[in-house]
């Protein structure tokens, strides 16, 4: 078998989200865009719900649908980008829970499903989606009189503790929605562990739940096997892979193994990586090509039948760092090619 091996730890997966919900007294709600960062919606979204998450939360109405089907009706399902055209049979027959983003989305909301639950989401200073305080002042009386039953905003800096823009874009948070008695969520992963000042009544974790950064606790959920196709003996002073950017210091001994870019094992990463054989770390060499990683299996002694990218000595953040970017990137990356494996 040529295919790489994906492990899905959902029992990991659970942890991390009961661990996340240990740190506030609020709802510990779960977000599972992106197909569940990679891993897949469906399975992530059932684990969740046998373990208690009532409140989900997707980037748009497709993947809103797509969930519902997998979980079933009861937990909420919140709809970050709101109310789009298009979107309104979605919303109706799926029962998702659009996060309005403007008084334009509000008007289509309201009018196309008059009396359909909402919630809204505003701008904090991030200046990415939601209404801006000067918008909200605006509409906020007739907003408030349609019943929202979440208000939401979202976090800049929130992996960076002592970053000032943390604390102000609380007191702008509190200056948009105190004294109104709607639940408030402000906190993802790295909100929720700010500290209780962050959480109002819903946290919305998301790359925690999936063993990343900046949820240092977090338990690993993604083990990535790779199989060996081919070992071969290169000379010193012979090149390996696209390019001839390895040439063989010594006489070496270099596994070939199944995946590449193509699998989301990102280019870049190329010249920093490590892949392992049992403990034994055997450097990445060579370039990455689509399908094809070459790595030194030397110091091993012997011919590996698989080597490790992800696991028990390396996360996704290892990994991401040395490709040059952050966890959610190499998880939302994986590639449809894997073998995918859930453990429970
Ligand atoms: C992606 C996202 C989250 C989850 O963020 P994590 O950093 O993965 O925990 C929460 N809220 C909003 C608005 C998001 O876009």
């Amino acid at each position: 078998m040529t295919s790489a091996t994906l492990s899905i730890d959902l029992g990991a997966l659970v942890r991390n989200w009961q661990s996340l919900d240990a740190l506030s007294a609020c709802e510990t709600g779960a977000v599972v865009k992106a197909n569940g960062y990679g891993l897949g919606a469906p399975v992530v979204g059932r684990a969740l719900v046998r373990a208690g998450v009532r409140s989900f939360f997707v980037a748009t109405a497709e993947e809103g649908n797509t969930l519902r089907g997998a979980i079933g009706q009861g937990p909420a399902i919140y709809v970050f980008s709101g109310h789009m055209a298009g979107d309104t049979n979605a919303i109706r027959e799926a029962a998702l829970t659009p996060l309005l983003n403007s008084v334009d989305q509000m008007l289509r909301h309201v009018e196309a499903l008059p009396g359909a639950p909402f919630g809204i989401q505003l701008d904090s200073g991030m200046n990415r989606l939601g209404m801006e305080p000067a918008e909200w002042s605006a509409v906020r009386d007739i907003a408030i009189a349609q019943g929202p039953i979440l208000i939401m905003s979202h976090l800049a800096c929130a992996d960076e503790p002592d970053h000032p823009m943390n604390a102000r874009q609380l007191a702008e948070f509190r200056a948009m929605t105190d004294g109104l008695d709607i639940p408030r969520s402000l906190a993802a992963t790295g909100g929720t562990i700010l500290g209780p000042d962050y959480h109002f009544d819903m946290t919305r974790p998301g790359i925690g739940l999936y063993g990343g950064l900046p949820f240092a606790d977090a338990t690993p959920v993604v083990t990535l096997d790779l199989p060996v196709i081919q070992v071969r003996d290169v000379l010193q002073g012979e090149s390996v892979g696209y390019g001839n950017t390895w040439i063989a210091p010594r006489d070496s001994r270099v596994a070939t193994v199944s995946g590449g870019y193509a699998d989301g094992l990102i280019r870049a990463m190329g010249p920093k990586a490590t892949l392992y054989a049992g403990d034994t770390p055997c450097p990445v060499v060579g370039r990455v090509s689509m399908d094809l990683i070459t790595a030194d299996v030397t110091t091993l002694g012997h011919d590996p039948a698989e080597l490790q990218l992800m696991g028990r000595h390396q996360s996704v953040d290892t990994v991401a760092e040395a490709a040059g970017t952050i966890g959610y990137e190499i998880l939302t990356s994986l590639g449809m090619r894997y073998q995918r494996s859930l453990l429970a």
